[in-house]
């Protein structure tokens, strides 16, 4: 602790006065023999040396050395000294001042010391606990520059959020034009120091995350990293928890979406399933039907089945958005699967030619019959859809590797490669106009989720120009990769 120079004036007088006070008491009012003199100087000077430092007691050692040789050390009254044993005697009695306060000095400061070490510790445990116990309706910065301020006995705090670019200030003095200091420190990650400003940079993994400038603090080195990292902590942990929340947020969103979804789809699906019976029955049972309105007839059966197949894809949209794909796995021979899958396609392919090849011993996967036959489907759909009339779709399965993968080939115009990941895109749909294919944009979405959560992908390969190759790639358990 610095003292101020009015206070060490003063306590260098009061220190020459004791001196004069004991030179008084042992030359006239009990008059004693130099030993004891020199004996009582010490004792005044160790005392000085305690309460008040070294400055004071080496001041009081000198005077208290002229004292001893003008009124204790013969001939008494003069500076001179007759005996040179007396010259040894007044350096010993120099000496032993000095070092004693000395001695006494250091022993004062390692005790002031511990007790600001202790403080210190003492302050950063409430700190510590002030910031784990804020009322998490109320900025977290604000509290903390203002728990700083309260706990460190710190005038002036500023604190600088470098995310939201907020600063957050404590105490009596604002320090109003910190701001951009602020900024300068937790860009450069470099402290400022201006007596009495100091301002620092918060670091959190050795990157700067903020900044924070004390105004008149007498903390120690160690105490004001502590307390720089247990600001970094708060901040951290407040961007966690806004994560966390978020996240909450969003997973409850997707739930509300997907439940709401389901309660629509319900509320759809009757009255379609009624308008398909009717316009099947219509179409099939009534020869009598004009040709003009077979045809109105047929577009409303044909349309039912899109608005059909847009409410089950919104709402496997949405089951897999809200992380309720659940998947019932059993042991699958892909073969027999791939079997059961062309064969529904057989009255939609019009005549084309479907071709299936499973390499013989493909071993088991162990997946969801349903949903791994709703993406095979949705692809060879699609193959069907978007590839010129009468051409070719070839379905070929294999073991590669650690995988099976199955190969949906067909002649279209196929996937530039600039879009081959978008193409998986929810809602993402080539091309434009009245001629575009009728769709949702959802079919390779669903269809990629699918392969996903049974660990395995989707891709596209092939050279654009020769048609579109989607590959749907599934793991292989490892008691079933030999061929
Ligand atoms: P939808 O078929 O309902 O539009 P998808 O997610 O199944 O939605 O497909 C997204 C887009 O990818 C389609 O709009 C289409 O442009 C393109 N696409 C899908 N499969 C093929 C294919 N086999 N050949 C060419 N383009 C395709």
């Amino acid at each position: 602790m610095r003292v101020r120079p009015a206070v060490l004036v003063l306590r260098i007088a009061a220190s020459l006065v004791l001196v004069a006070a004991i030179t008084f008491i042992c030359f006239r009012v009990i008059p004693v023999n130099a030993t004891t003199a020199g004996f009582a100087y010490l004792l005044g000077i160790l005392a000085i040396a305690a309460t008040w430092g070294l400055i004071e007691s080496s001041i009081a050692s000198v005077a208290a050395m002229l004292c001893f040789n003008f009124f204790f050390l013969p001939p008494v009254g003069m500076f001179t000294i007759a005996d040179p044993q007396n010259w040894v005697a007044l350096f010993a009695f120099l000496a032993t001042a000095l070092v004693a306060s000395h001695l006494s000095d250091r022993e004062k400061k390692q005790a002031e010391e511990a007790k600001g070490r202790q403080r210190e510790t003492e302050q950063l445990y409430a700190l510590s606990r002030a910031i784990l116990l804020t009322d998490p309706s109320q900025s977290v910065g604000s509290q903390a520059a203002r728990h700083i301020s309260e706990i460190f006995d710190c005038p002036g705090v500023a604190l600088y959020d470098a995310k939201t670019s907020e600063v957050f200030r404590g105490g009596p003095d604002d320090l109003l034009d910190i701001e951009g200091k602020l900024k300068q420190v937790a860009v450069q990650g470099n402290n400022f120091v201006e007596p009495p400003l100091f301002v620092a940079a918060i670091l959190l993994g050795g990157k700067p995350i903020g900044s924070l400038a004390l105004k008149g603090s007498s903390l120690s080195d160690g105490a004001l990293q502590a307390l720089l990292n247990l600001v970094a902590i708060a901040l951290e942990r407040v961007r966690t928890e806004e994560a966390a929340n978020r996240a909450d947020a969003a997973r409850q969103s997707e739930e509300f979406k997907s439940t709401l979804l389901d309660a629509i789809a319900h509320e759809f699906k009757t009255p379609l399933t009624s308008i398909k019976a009717a316009s099947t029955s219509l179409l099939s049972d009534s020869p009598a039907l004009s040709p003009q309105f077979r045809e109105l007839v047929a577009i409303i059966d044909e349309e039912t089945d899109r608005m059909n197949q847009l409410v089950t894809e919104a709402v496997r949209m949405s089951q897999i958005d809200a992380g309720k794909i659940r998947l019932e796995r059993e042991s699958l021979d892909v073969a027999a699967l791939l079997a059961r899958v062309v064969e529904h396609f057989e009255p939609l392919a019009a005549g084309r030619p479907l071709r299936v090849n499973a390499s013989p011993n493909l071993p088991r996967v162990s997946a969801d019959a349903e949903l791994l036959s709703l993406a095979l489907r949705q692809l060879i759909d699609n193959a069907l859809k978007y590839s010129p009339p009468g051409s070719p779709i070839g379905v070929v399965a294999d073991l590669e590797g650690d995988r099976v993968v199955i190969r949906v080939h067909d002649r279209g115009p196929g996937i530039p490669q600039r879009e081959r990941e978008r193409i998986f895109d929810k809602f993402y749909r080539r091309g434009s106009g009245k001629d575009r294919v009728p769709g949702t944009g959802l079919g390779l979405y669903i269809a990629r989720e699918i392969l996903r959560t049974h660990g395995g992908d989707l891709w596209i390969e092939g050279e654009p120009g020769e048609g579109s190759e989607f590959c749907a790639g599934l793991p292989v358990p490892k008691e079933g990769r030999t061929k």
